[in-house]
């Protein structure tokens, strides 16, 4: 099963990949997380992509085109994988099918998660107030002005992989304001079918 979920930050993407991780027994692929390891190891990966994550903007796509294609064939992916957060970009996403067709597999389904914006920001919100709570680190891309700036990115940037993939005839559209057993239970029923 190889999957995309689509959806603007904070939109539960992280939550469902790894609820399906467990189930489908394949790796959720966060470009952030990755992004977020290359930067925590101080790799020259990591040490390019700082300032632009923090400012809320995107990473180059010849980086994270590059690292995806390389986890892709890691042993654990064999049964397939969850990609979270990439492609962000039409560009990305031609270069993911070039990626694809390179190593002769092909893409299952693409999942957008439709949210309410002004929900969003409250939600990012939350998480921020639950990790500090729970004393853990708050990542240094949320706050509300850079939260912002990821919203219009992915308005600008990442929308149009919509239309993209409405084209391939492998959208799929899930109401991500519903609670997460709903959202599950929706893109469980669209798996089934896939
Ligand atoms: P995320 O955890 O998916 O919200 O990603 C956090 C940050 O990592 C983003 O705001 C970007 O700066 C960077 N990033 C993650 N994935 C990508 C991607 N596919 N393309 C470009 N930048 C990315």
């Amino acid at each position: 099963m190889r999957l995309i979920f689509l959806g603007p930050p904070g939109a539960g993407k992280g939550t469902q990949a790894k609820l399906l991780t467990e189930k489908y027994g394949i790796p959720q692929l966060s470009t952030g997380d990755m992004l977020r390891a290359a930067v925590a190891a101080g790799t020259d990966v990591g040490k390019r992509a700082k300032a632009v994550m923090d400012a809320g903007q995107l990473v180059s796509d010849a980086i994270v085109n590059e690292i995806v294609s390389d986890r892709i064939d890691s042993a654990d992916c064999a049964k397939g994988f969850i990609l979270d957060g990439y492609p962000r970009t039409v560009p990305q996403a031609e270069a993911l099918d070039r990626i694809l067709a390179g190593k002769s597999l092909a893409l299952d389904a693409v999942i957008e998660l439709k949210v309410d914006e002004v929900a969003l920001v409250k939600r990012m919100e939350n998480r921020v107030a639950e990790t500090v709570a729970a004393g853990g680190t708050v990542r240094s891309d949320d706050n509300p002005e850079a939260f912002k700036r990821r919203l219009a990115e992915y308005r600008e940037k990442t929308a149009p992989l919509s239309s993209y993939y409405a084209s391939t005839g492998k959208l799929q559209t899930v109401d991500g304001m519903a609670n997460v057993g709903t959202v599950t239970a929706e893109i469980a029923g669209i798996l089934e079918n896939a």
